[in-house]
């Protein structure tokens, strides 16, 4: 089922995404995780694709696993930095194959100081149009409520993002964020840009404070004062602080009362945790 519709047909829209497992590492851990939140019903699962393609065949694979096996609509997220036209088409028609809709469709990152040899795709609008012109994918793009961290500033970035949307881009996925302010900011400022398609807010569901503190940083997101409150007492690397989620609880909370499209976490593979946060917040009354 493509995204698209079911952003159309219903109200609110519950979705999750996991990562795939090291290409060293046991597959089946990442099926462990599934069967886990299997029963959450999310309305889709997004399985994101490794900086300059390491994960591929694992992201196509948990795609298939996920769309055939679970029955669950999957977005396979795909990155087109330093990737010829001839791979992507490749991936793009072993993922129709395999009965995959949706598609995230990212530029991705570079590794530090490593240029880019390729001119093939610059930015993730140069996937969408090139997407869009032979498949019938249904394509979702990142949004950056605080502004992505290479852009000089936000009415830059959303020109951009306009045209990933004129590209052919029915939803926008928004990275993760921890003061609701910035993404009520951002869909305004998408609004009076002219943008009309969904933006799902992307919440990062409750991890150690440590990662938070890395990830944060990487990503040019404020760590709020009433966050750095709340978790005053959580210990740095406690990796399930009740103090954490009872935060990203309240977090979505806020954004459901206040007409969210719908929440997307990102599970960070968690099982347990993810089940308590959709449990205790109002993702599971939306769904009743
Ligand atoms: P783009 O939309 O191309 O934007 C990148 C930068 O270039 C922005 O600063 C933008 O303003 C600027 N720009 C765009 N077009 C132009 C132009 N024409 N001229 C000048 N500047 C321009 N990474 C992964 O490796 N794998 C994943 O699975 C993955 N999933 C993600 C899912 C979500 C929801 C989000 C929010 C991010 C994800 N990322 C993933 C991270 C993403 O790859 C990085 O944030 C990357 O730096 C930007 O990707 P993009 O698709 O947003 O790029």
């Amino acid at each position: 089922m493509k995204i698209a519709d079911i952003l159309r047909d219903k109200k609110f829209v519950f979705s999750m995404e996991i990562f795939p497992p090291k290409p060293d590492s046991d597959i089946s851990v990442i099926y462990n995780t599934l069967d886990g939140l299997k029963d959450l019903k999310p309305d889709f699962i997004s399985i994101t694709f490794g900086a300059g393609g390491g994960t591929r065949t694992r992201t196509v694979e948990i795609a298939e696993r996920i769309e055939n096996h679970y029955k669950i609509p999957c977005m396979a997220h795909l990155t087109c930095i330093g990737a010829t036209k001839a791979s992507i088409t490749e991936i793009l028609n072993e993922l129709k194959a395999k009965n995959i809709q949706n598609i995230m469709a990212l530029r991705g990152d570079l590794p530090e100081g490593v240029k880019n040899p390729l001119k093939d795709f610059k930015y993730a609008a140069d996937l969408v149009k090139f997407i869009k012109k032979k498949w019938d994918f249904c394509v979702g793009v990142a949004g950056y409520p605080e502004k992505h961290p290479q852009a000089k500033d936000m009415k830059r970035d959303l020109k951009h993002l306009k045209e990933k949307v004129k590209a052919g881009a029915s939803f926008i996925t928004t990275q993760l964020f921890l003061n609701n302010d910035h993404y009520f900011n951002y869909v305004k400022m998408v609004r009076e840009a002219g943008i009309t398609v969904p933006v799902l807010p992307g919440i990062m569901t409750a991890t150690k404070l440590s990662s938070i503190e890395r990830m944060t940083k990487m990503c040019g997101v404020e760590i709020p004062e009433r966050f750095k409150t709340a978790t005053s007492t959580c210990a740095i690397d406690n990796p399930v602080c009740d103090e954490t989620v009872k935060y990203t609880v309240g977090q979505i909370n806020h954004l459901i009362k206040n007409g969210v499209p719908g929440i997307h976490l990102y599970t960070m593979n968690r099982v347990e945790q993810n089940r308590h946060i959709y449990e205790e917040s109002d993702i599971s009354k939306m769904r009743q």
